[in-house]
């Protein structure tokens, strides 16, 4: 007799203290749903699991029943990996506790936890843990890529910060990793993504930061877009380990402090967040309004958590988006060019091209300590993001994003990128990335975790 998709979740249910949803019950059109609205699944049943035992229940349902597996951390994937057809989508997001041990300044946070629970939990300590730009981004895929954003320079990623994890393996068993247990496991998940199990739990060290830090925003035109992008690179260059800076193509924002007719317009960008001194942080500011003054700036203290916000309404759910990414060394006067080309392509006011500073912290840690995907020699991780409001409108951006990233190829560290802004299968990218080293190293890994490659919907290690 044939089992019906009802029957699984049926027993399922039974298994699990969490919620079993199949099509037609109330909540599964919201289950279902990710971020980028390009992406529009039918899932055959979503675990909303509420414990790690759970989600054993989950992976041994799906492997008896020979369902794809998905895992949702915060949904982010641009490219829908955490959802499936027909398959089975293990949803993190009822996981969401975040406990802070001040004394120990270590924080555990559960697999559906978003970089917003973290935030708060942490700063309410004067602690932080680095972590991405957006505070709607799952703390789980974020951090098993590796996880880059404003504390990069001053802490490293969010890998290096990254103690142990409780995983549930390929068989359903439950396994806790650190760099004494299952010390090669610990090791694969610092960059490895989501290929050797789902994570229910991270262990990581928290950093004293704010709760106060310092933030600034020039804007320059088009017409400026030579002339800023070499005052950005010089100033970048100067900049002391507790200054962080970001460089963008953006559109001035329609905020209060943007004169109405440059609101919207396109331009370049660089902020600058200030985590040691004030006075390192007005240094750079006057230094940067005398070498190219901006049509627009913005200078301010701001609470931490407002950082980690700023970009959240600007990247909401029910968008469309696509992305491609690169590792460029430096900003030279080719990659000026390029930018400057490429950039005033974009149509969509929400499209971005932002480049993340990695050096300094990022630097300090050796390159085989983790299994991220990128030397730990200084460079500019570039992100090209294609960001609609309309499904009509999403091609032209995406054909932006992929000549903007053509242009870019030629001049970057071995067309190499950081795996978690890969929107599309790229095989052979990944293994470039990775290096053959690494890729070999985490392939065995992976052989002895998932000899099924039962979790294959992310960057897959084959
Ligand atoms: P999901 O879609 O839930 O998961 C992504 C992948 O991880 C999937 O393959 C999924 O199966 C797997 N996965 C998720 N949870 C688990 C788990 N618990 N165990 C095992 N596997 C799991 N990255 C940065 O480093 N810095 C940034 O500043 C940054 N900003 C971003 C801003 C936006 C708007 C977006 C869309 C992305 C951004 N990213 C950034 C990229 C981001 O790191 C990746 O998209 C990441 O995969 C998102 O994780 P998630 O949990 O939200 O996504």
């Amino acid at each position: 007799m044939t089992r019906t998709i009802q029957q699984g979740a049926d027993e399922l249910r039974a298994a699990m203290s969490g919620t079993v949803l199949v099509a037609g019950e109330r909540g599964y059109d919201e289950a279902r749903r990710v971020l980028n609205a390009d992406i529009d699944r039918y899932p055959a049943v979503v675990a909303r699991c509420a414990s790690a035992t759970d989600v054993a229940a989950a992976v041994r349902y799906a492997r008896a029943e020979g369902r794809e597996i998905a895992v949702r951390g915060g949904a982010h994937s641009m490219s829908g990996q955490s959802t499936v057809d027909d398959g089975l989508v293990i949803d993190l997001s009822g996981m969401r506790e975040v406990t802070v041990d001040p004394e120990a300044r270590q924080v555990r946070v559960q697999g559906g936890a978003l970089l917003s629970d973290m935030n708060a939990a942490t700063q309410a300590h004067g602690l932080a843990v680095p972590a991405g730009i957006v505070g709607h981004t799952g703390v789980s895929g974020l951090t098993l890529g590796g996880g880059m954003g404003w504390l990069t320079r001053s802490c490293g990623l969010s890998i290096d910060n990254l103690l142990g994890a409780e995983v549930v393996l390929a068989d359903g068993r439950i396994v806790q990793t650190s760099p004494a247990e299952h010390p090669d496991l610990c090791w694969a998940l610092r960059g490895g993504g989501g290929n050797f199990g789902v994570v229910t739990e991270f262990r990581f060290r928290c950093h004293e930061v704010g709760p106060m830090i310092d933030f600034a925003l020039f804007f320059w035109g088009l017409d400026q877009g030579a002339e800023a992008w070499r005052c950005m690179r010089e100033v970048s260059a100067t900049l002391p380990r507790g200054l962080t800076p970001i460089l963008g193509a953006i559109n001035a924002p329609p905020a209060p402090f943007v004169p109405e007719a440059n609101q919207l317009q396109p331009g370049y960008a660089m902020m600058i967040a200030g985590f040691g001194s004030p006075e390192q942080h007005a240094a750079a500011v006057e230094q940067v309004r005398a070498q190219c003054p901006p049509l627009v700036d913005l200078v301010t203290p701001m609470p931490f958590v407002a950082l980690s916000e700023m970009f959240d309404e600007a990247n909401a759910w029910g968008q469309y988006y696509y992305e491609k990414s690169v590792y460029v060394a430096e900003v030279t006067d080719e990659v000026i060019a390029a930018i400057t080309e490429q950039a005033p392509a974009k149509t969509s006011p929400l499209s971005i091209a932002l480049l993340y500073r990695l050096d300094e912290s990022y630097c300090d840690v050796g390159e085989e300590d983790t299994a991220f995907s990128g030397g730990r020699t200084p460079r500019w991780a570039t992100f090209l993001v294609a960001n609609t409001l309309d499904a009509a409108s999403l091609p032209a951006e995406r054909a932006w994003v992929r000549a903007f990233y053509e242009a870019l190829r030629p001049l970057s560290l071995d067309d190499t990128a950081y795996v978690n802004a890969m929107t599309e299968d790229e095989p052979d990218r990944v293994r470039a990335s990775y290096g053959p080293a690494k890729y070999a190293r985490l392939a065995a890994i992976k052989a002895e975790y998932d000899p099924d490659n039962a979790f294959h919907r992310n960057i897959n290690i084959r």
